[in-house]
């Protein structure tokens, strides 16, 4: 089973993701935990290039390359090997952060989006998405608060998050079988409730 965590500044994406680890383990489950930008040794060196440096050192599409670069290697030398040896794999962020962040909200159409990631992925795709749905000016907050790289998104304005916003919720409902909305302004033990009782109505375990 394969799981995504999608949502954006300051949802508690990785909170959740720890904290369900630590839930499906207690059930017996065998977990790999990762996220993205990063997961491999090379994907963490492209995240390196994406997120450190002021908000506009890349143009949105020069972002998608070099995130599907980093994903292919992810997909291929973590999610698919851990898959395939039985275990879950839970994913702090995944494609639909490209297609919010860099589309949505950095204005590429989805038919430039799409074929590549076609061309890279073919059609392997989460079985499980958890959009953590928030508003942005609560989110900045939160992420600001830990000492984020504030520079970067906030370079962004709140217009940007905005769109974000949208398009994860977009998604969502686009693709409501493989996706799910929980409110991210509940305390969080409510969220991991709330994603426990849809990964056990959809996948069980
Ligand atoms: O989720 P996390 O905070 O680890 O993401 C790291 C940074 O990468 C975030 O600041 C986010 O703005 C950025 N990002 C991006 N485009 C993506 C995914 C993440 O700009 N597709």
């Amino acid at each position: 089973r394969f799981i995504t965590l999608e949502g954006g500044e300051g949802t508690g994406k990785s909170t959740l993701a720890a904290e369900l680890e630590a839930a499906l383990v207690q059930r017996g489950i065998s977990v790999e935990r990762t996220r993205e930008p990063g997961g491999t040794p090379g994907a963490e060196g492209i995240r390196k290039l994406l997120v450190e440096g002021a908000a506009d050192r890349w143009q949105p599409m020069s972002e998608a390359l070099l995130l599907y670069a980093a994903r292919y290697d992810h997909v291929e030398r973590r999610i698919k090997p851990a898959l395939t040896a039985g275990k879950w794999v839970i994913s702090d962020r995944f494609f639909d952060s490209t297609t919010a962040y860099q589309g949505a909200a950095g204005g590429i159409d989805r038919a430039t989006l799409d074929p590549l990631r076609r061309l890279t992925l073919a059609d392997f795709a989460p079985d499980l998405t958890l959009v953590l749905d928030l508003d942005p000016e609560t989110g900045l907050r939160r992420a600001g608060s830990r000492g984020d790289n504030e520079q970067r998104f906030e370079g962004k304005g709140l217009t940007f998050h905005q769109r974000l916003r949208q398009g994860f919720l977009d998604i969502a409902s686009a693709e409501p079988e493989r996706c799910a909305v929980i409110d991210a302004g509940q305390p969080p033990a409510d969220v991991l409730d709330a994603a426990l009782g849809i990964i056990q109505q959809r996948l069980g375990w």
